[in-house]
């Protein structure tokens, strides 16, 4: 039986490939007006780090990650009952946060009193989730990583710079949803967490097993519960934003204040905690009703001080958002938005016999060495047939190369929209396509 892709994950052909480096590069052009420069870190990290940063009792910890083992580390496993020291193990990334701030921390790249590095990052995630549509076990973020600056500013362009990139690569704002909130710091959440444990214990009898579970272990998660019945207490709760303390209320009234004054609209939403233990202060998130069901959020971050020193590094503030491309592709496809066409051949060079194959060949190297995108027939077709790859292939122009034309250094150069042909010597051709083509 043929092998195909694992459940979850997908191919990528040519179009999709395509419209993801060209989704990649409009990410570092809007972003790189707003300072952010790229990373590159590894897919494969210390399973310890996502541990310490996103935290143990989290779903993606505990339940999505997928954890690599060597075949060497496998067979001693099976065969002698030794498993892997947990010190050493290492696990297939499921976001780009904690590998960000790793790497910040172990370059040093924010020394004391230095200017915040600005960062972004974009490649695959992996975790290992039921898949439906949105959500796959292998799929791609965009995102970025400021860390060393605790002002507010920096949240509010975040998230300016997100929406202006969705918009750029054509999700209008009438069809989103910026949610925001603030999750407090560690001087105001916990008696805040308190209150919520209380509220949970006292509807104890109308949550799920699961929350009934959260309510000991992280009962802020309980927001986060799909169950209608949890989701009816949850309404109740009492609401983190009336219980910050003073700073964590100017900052959060700071970023509302900015985005008011750039325009960009919002949501509050006291339920918005997102899945991860590290943030504190702003969390937002974009959802879209564009196609995407359940699975809407297409963006989300939020600031995460205390990350830093998780992972072993010195105090640095931080604040970071992630957005996910194939959500973005299936919202652009229910929206009707064309997507970019594959790349259009420049010029196609076509043979009325074999003895003109060299010639074509020649003419064919000469316009790529030129910079133009040009090819011609491998697999000895018919001229009718070449017409039709020329055709497929979208060319812009085509050469004929035929005997007669070419005994007196000519050739046949026809234009594939306008169907005009022009007969031009055949070291014309590079040069009349230049002329043709701007
Ligand atoms: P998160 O880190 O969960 O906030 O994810 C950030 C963004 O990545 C989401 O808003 C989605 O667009 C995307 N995303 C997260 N999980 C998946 C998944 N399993 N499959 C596809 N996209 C995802």
């Amino acid at each position: 039986m043929a092998i195909s892709a694992p459940k979850g994950t997908r191919d990528f052909l040519p179009d999709e490939a395509l419209f993801w480096q060209q989704f990649k590069a409009t990410a570092a052009e809007v972003f790189g007006t707003y300072g952010y420069l790229p990373i590159e870190t590894p897919a494969l990290e210390l399973t310890e780090l996502f541990v310490r940063g996103i935290g143990e009792a989290t779903d993606v910890v505990s339940k999505e990650m997928f954890t690599a083992i060597s075949g060497e580390n496998l067979k001693n496993w099976v065969e002698n009952g030794r498993a892997p020291e947990r010190k050493s193990r290492l696990s297939l990334r499921p976001e780009g946060t904690a590998g960000v701030v790793r790497a910040v921390v172990q370059h040093d790249l924010v020394p004391q009193g230095a200017a915040p590095a600005k960062l972004m990052y974009a490649g695959p995630m992996f975790r290992a989730e039921n898949p439906q549509k949105g959500r796959q076990r292998q799929f791609n973020q965009v995102g970025v990583e400021c860390l060393g600056a605790e002002e507010p500013t920096v949240d509010a362009e975040a998230i300016i710079m997100l929406m202006r990139f969705f918009q750029r690569v054509g999700i209008p704002s009438a069809n989103m949803t910026l949610l925001l909130n603030s999750m407090g710091c560690e001087k105001c959440r916990p008696a805040y967490r308190d209150l919520v444990k209380a509220h949970l214990d006292a509807h104890s009898g109308e949550l799920c097993d699961t929350c009934r579970t959260r309510a000991e272990i992280n009962p802020l998660r309980a927001f986060d519960c799909k169950n209608e019945s949890c989701a009816k207490v949850m309404e109740q709760a009492p609401k983190i934003t009336d219980h910050l303390c003073d700073e964590c209320k100017a900052h959060y009234e700071t970023v509302k204040a900015l985005l008011d004054g750039a325009g960009v609209a919002y949501v509050e939403d006291a339920s918005l905690v997102r899945g991860l233990d590290y943030y504190t202060r702003t969390v937002f998130e974009v959802q879209t009703d564009a196609g995407l069901g359940s699975q809407n959020a297409i963006g989300g971050g939020g600031r995460y001080d205390k990350l830093a020193e998780e992972v072993g590094g010195r105090p640095t503030p931080g604040l970071g958002f992630a957005l996910g491309f194939e959500r973005c592709a299936l919202a652009l496809e229910a929206l009707g938005v064309e997507m970019p066409q594959a790349q259009r051949l420049d010029l196609f060079v076509a043979c009325v016999n074999d003895e003109m194959r060299a010639a074509a060949f020649g003419l064919v190297q000469a316009a790529r060495d030129r910079g133009y995108k040009a090819d011609m027939d491998h697999q000895h077709r018919s001229l009718k047939s070449q017409f039709k790859l020329a055709d497929k292939l979208n060319a812009a122009k085509v050469a004929v190369l035929g005997p007669d034309e070419m005994a007196e250094g000519k050739c046949q150069l026809r234009d594939m929209a306008s169907h005009e042909q022009l007969i031009i010597g055949f070291d014309e051709v590079v040069d009349t396509l230049g002329r043709a083509l701007a």
